[in-house]
């Protein structure tokens, strides 16, 4: 029988910049080659987040009024998220989604939002400068390169806890000092690099998707021990 991969597309119809849904396609594709379907659920206002549900989570990016709607309701999901994160749940968090799963954003106006707090990186704002352009950065965890697109106002600063995605080869990464870009930590990744992120890096696609099905295969045999009980 063919299994299912289980997404929730958090506030997909709030976040999606620059075609981050691309990644939910790509997603699907690398799924697929592997027998395996996709099962896409939008995750937005109002709606509950159930942390046993889903194998992938993905969180786009977002502009700032946008944003500010989700900091407000992502709050009452905040503990959910936080678990779902703690128990090597798999997260995929681009740009503003990136910034919101930590523990706050201060927009290009200077208002402060709140993240989850879910990782220890927090995010400032900069006068009249977006980072904007190409770039390029090497992961230590996998090995690979990834070639990707930014553009943020904010800066962000990874906190004790975490890992960078990569380090800076070319362009501004998380905040243009550090040499950082994007964060990992336990199955969460977070990155500023925009739509082509998974399409441009079959590669790293790869590893999401084979940790989003070892966490698949792991909910099936539990669901189905609760069956037989
Ligand atoms: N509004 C945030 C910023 O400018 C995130 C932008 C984005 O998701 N592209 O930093």
């Amino acid at each position: 029988m063919t299994r299912t991969l289980k997404i929730a597309h958090l506030y997909g119809n709030l976040m999606n910049t620059y075609g981050d849904n691309g990644n939910l396609l790509m997603l699907e594709y690398e799924a697929k080659q592997q027998d395996v379907n996709v099962e896409t659920e939008l995750v937005s206002v109002g709606d509950e987040f159930d942390p046993n549900k889903y194998d992938l989570v993905f969180f786009g990016g977002g502009q700032d009024y946008e944003q500010k709607i989700v900091a407000r309701d992502i709050q009452l999901k905040k503990e959910a998220l936080t678990s779902y994160i703690e128990n090597y749940g798999v997260t995929i968090g681009i740009c503003g989604g990136f910034q919101l799963l930590g523990k706050y954003y201060i927009n290009a106006a200077g208002e402060r939002l709140e993240g989850i707090g879910a990782l220890d990186h927090y995010t400032l704002n900069q006068d009249n400068n977006r980072f904007i352009g190409d770039i390029v950065i090497e992961n230590e965890r996998f090995g690979q390169t990834y070639y990707g697109y930014e553009n943020h106002n904010g800066r962000t600063f990874l906190g004790e806890n975490t890992q960078a995605l990569g380090k800076v080869v070319t362009g501004f990464g998380n905040n243009g000092e550090d040499q950082t870009e994007g964060v990992m930590y336990k199955n969460t990744f977070g990155s500023y690099f925009h739509g082509p992120l998974l399409v441009r890096n079959d590669q790293l696609t790869k590893e999401i998707v084979a940790l989003a099905i070892q966490n698949m295969d792991a909910r099936l045999a539990k669901e189905n021990q609760t069956t037989e009980a």
